[in-house]
């Protein structure tokens, strides 16, 4: 019986494949992308997150506390996060919600036997998607999950980032049915600077698929500044006219909602030079990512924002200080 760490499970799902489908976020993720909006997935362990607006000052937290982590000092309500386990008893004692715990250590089974609750809602589309976070961080529980699902007939896709060598990927091809998977930009450096990983294994592990005649789509998070030219979004589409199996291309825009997220866990959050790309700028980007062999899909609202970003040095070493 395999087990895992899980964020949560979205039911009734619209965008992670096709149909109506349940999603499973596993928790950790090797990768450091700065405009992740679901930061909560960037570690491999239970955390706590902390809503100090909600917060009333009855000081039953630190009343239970069995590591000091919460202090008072007057009116203020201070939170070691180093000192903390994230056991969850303050946040069970919390009456006004203002800590969540993060990370629940799943069973595969357990997982499964929720998502075959949804499956009168899949009719013929729908399904489970593996999602994180990276679900390959966890590749024996993903497997675990997707391996039942299939056993049911159950359609299934997996959102990975494929930054792995082929041996961690191959033992999945038998199980999924669809692999969705980011491009963030074909140039490597540029790939290393902003992620912290290179996407060699990405465009390898792409080729590979294609090859075995896997299904996929493809996802480009565009960030003005970061990953909005036309040649950066012109060449990702070259690479992807070179594959016979993608049924889709998906500019996806970059959007700041999860900002709160990263203060509520103790993270330097997004730049704020980040912005979201116009529905101009979108519309020329899909004019530039059109090819013949797959459609250009771009996905989410957009609003306004036009600049150059560049990697800050210190902005990515913290993230990798604060994430590791
Ligand atoms: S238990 Fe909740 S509301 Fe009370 S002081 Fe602690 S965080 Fe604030
Ligand atoms: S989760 Fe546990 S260790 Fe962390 S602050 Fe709350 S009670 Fe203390």
């Amino acid at each position: 019986m395999s087990s895992g760490l899980i964020t949560h499970i979205q039911r009734f799902s619209v965008h992670d494949g096709p149909g109506i489908r349940t999603t499973v976020f596993l928790k950790g993720c090797q990768m450091r992308c700065p405009w992740c909006h679901n930061p909560e997935t960037y570690h491999r362990f239970p955390e706590i997150q902390v809503f100090p607006e909600r917060c009333i000052g009855c000081q039953a937290c630190a009343a239970v506390c069995q590591h000091a982590a919460h202090e008072f000092r007057g009116p203020d309500h201070v939170y070691h996060r180093e000192r903390c386990v994230a056991c969850g008893e303050c946040v069970e004692t919390c009456y006004a919600k203002s800590m969540v715990r993060v990370g629940e250590l799943r069973t595969a089974e357990s997982v499964v036997a929720e998502v075959l609750a949804d499956r009168p809602f899949y009719q013929r589309t729908g399904g489970v998607t593996i999602s994180g976070g990276e679900p390959l961080l966890q590749a024996e529980f993903a497997s675990g999950i997707l391996e039942l699902c299939r056993r049911e007939g159950i359609h299934t896709a997996i959102e990975t980032n494929l930054a792995w060598p082929w041996k961690v990927v191959e033992p999945l091809v038998p199980l999924v049915d669809l692999f969705l998977v980011d491009i963030k930009m074909m140039d490597d450096a540029a790939h290393r600077a902003w992620t912290n990983a290179s996407n060699e294994h990405i465009l390898d592990n792409l080729r590979r698929l294609d090859a075995l005649n896997k299904e996929l789509v493809i996802r480009t998070p565009v960030v003005v500044g970061v990953n909005d030219r036309p040649e950066q979004i012109g060449a990702i589409a070259d690479f992807l006219a070179t594959l016979r199996r993608v049924r889709q291309y998906e500019l996806l825009p970059y959007h700041p909602l999860g900002r709160g997220k990263y203060a509520a866990l103790g993270l330097a959050g997004p730049p704020p030079e980040f912005r979201t790309p116009t529905s101009a700028q979108f519309e020329m980007l899909a004019a530039v990512a059109a090819r013949a062999n797959f459609v250009v899909r771009v996905a989410g609202t957009v609003s306004s924002g036009s600049r150059t970003v560049q990697p800050d040095p210190e902005q990515v070493d913290l993230n990798q200080q604060q994430h590791t």
